[in-house]
């Protein structure tokens, strides 16, 4: 029931208590992947009989129930499969091509004086996050509002949900609007201190769904569990709370809209990193719950890394990398997959070499 990144944490944690105590362990489990990196033997359990007992490295190459090798083409699909479902792939959620913005439009070609943003083209899937990282001034802010339309692109492309967007924000529908919501890295400017709570949910409820008043009592209920706030503090306003609280509550007017996509510029920078872990957290919980995607803006790599499957990486207005994980055959389990792409597959030993080096975790998790 973790996650993929808490899980290759406990395991590496029992193996190396149960290596220091020389403790023999039994790991029951459904997951051959799990089973796989922290056993040396292996027993293949189905409808109370044991069909199958091996060390690891024989049930893995060389298994002979059948039951065995249906459980490892679960994380081993034939290569065939992978490129369908290549093919079969949905379109990406976003879709952003050689995108020009800026600042000040020059007489002579109408292109902004200040090129904040310089032939940027990325996308994102459904369902998943892409990370921006970059330093300060390199143009993710203005990439993010380019994409949300508040100052508009002098040039390229913006597709989203399969349908081109307007350049600008007034030119795109209400729903298209409704569907992409960005959120900004200081609630205290993002929020109207002199309005409560409540006023400040209400009104995306009314513009985005023309909900009555009693409608958005209830949703706004909803709103403070779905960001772990109190209901009570509906009625407060900005400057009654903290800076973890603020940020939640403006999380929360971007998802009283029912986004598909939300930008967040920076949202974690002005917080202390413990209540920034947080709220990774709940984002985590979030898209877990509602499948949303996000663009994760940040100078911070670890951040980033903590939950996002793609990163681009912007310099001086330009993207100049782009860090995608290595397409792998299309798993049934996304750990396995993890595991069975980044890890050497017949050696169990590995998290010995991980039990050094906690950030290296990190990064296998992140591949
Ligand atoms: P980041 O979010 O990566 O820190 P920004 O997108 O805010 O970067 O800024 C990119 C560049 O655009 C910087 O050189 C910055 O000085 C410039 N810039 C940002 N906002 C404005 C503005 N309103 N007018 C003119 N230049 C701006
Ligand atoms: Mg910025």
């Amino acid at each position: 029931a973790l996650d993929v990144t808490t899980q290759i944490e406990v395991l590496r944690a029992f193996k190396s208590v149960m290596k220091k105590g020389g403790i023999a362990g039994v790991y029951v489990s459904h997951d051959l992947a799990v089973v796989a990196q922290i056993a040396d033997h292996i027993v293949v359990l189905k409808g109370g009989e044991v069909q199958e007992v091996g060390t690891t490295e024989e049930i893995l190459s060389n298994a002979k129930h059948p039951y065995t090798r249906e459980l490892l083409s679960a994380f081993e699909p034939k290569p065939r499969e992978a490129a369908d479902a290549a093919e079969r792939a949905p379109a990406p959620l976003l879709k952003i091509e050689n995108l020009v913005a800026g600042y000040g439009a020059s007489k002579t070609d109408g292109l902004p004086l200040v090129r904040a943003v310089e032939d940027v083209s990325l996308k994102v899937e459904k369902g998943r996050n892409l990370g921006i990282i970059g330093e300060s001034g390199c143009g993710k802010s203005t990439l993010a509002r380019a994409i949300a339309g508040i100052l508009p692109a002098a040039v390229g492309k913006i597709v989203f949900d399969g349908k081109e967007l307007g350049r600008s924000a007034r030119e795109r529908t209400r729903d298209q609007l409704r569907e992409m919501q960005i959120v900004f890295q200081y609630a205290d400017t993002a929020l109207n201190p002199a309005k409560s709570v409540e006023d400040i949910l209400d009104r995306p409820l009314v513009f985005y769904h023309g909900m009555n008043a009693r409608a958005r009592s209830l949703r706004i209920d909803e709103l403070l569990d779905m960001v772990r706030l109190p209901r009570n503090l509906r009625h407060r306003r900005p400057g009654e709370l903290s800076g973890g609280q603020k940020q939640r509550v403006n999380f929360a007017r971007a998802l009283a809209a029912d986004p598909k996509l939300i930008l967040c510029d920076e949202i974690t920078s002005a917080l202390d990193t413990v209540v920034a872990a947080a709220v990774i957290e709940l984002l985590k919980e979030l898209q877990r719950e509602l499948g949303l995607s996000y663009i994760f803006i940040s100078h911070d790599l670890s951040l980033v890394e903590a939950i996002c499957d793609e990163i681009v990486v912007m310099y001086g207005g330009k993207k100049v990398e782009d860090i995608t994980p290595a397409k792998i055959n299309a798993p049934h389990h996304p750990y396995s997959q993890l595991l069975f792409s980044s890890v050497p597959k017949l050696d169990p030993s590995w998290l010995d070499g991980l039990e050094q080096d906690p950030e290296l975790v990190r990064a296998y998790c992140r591949r």
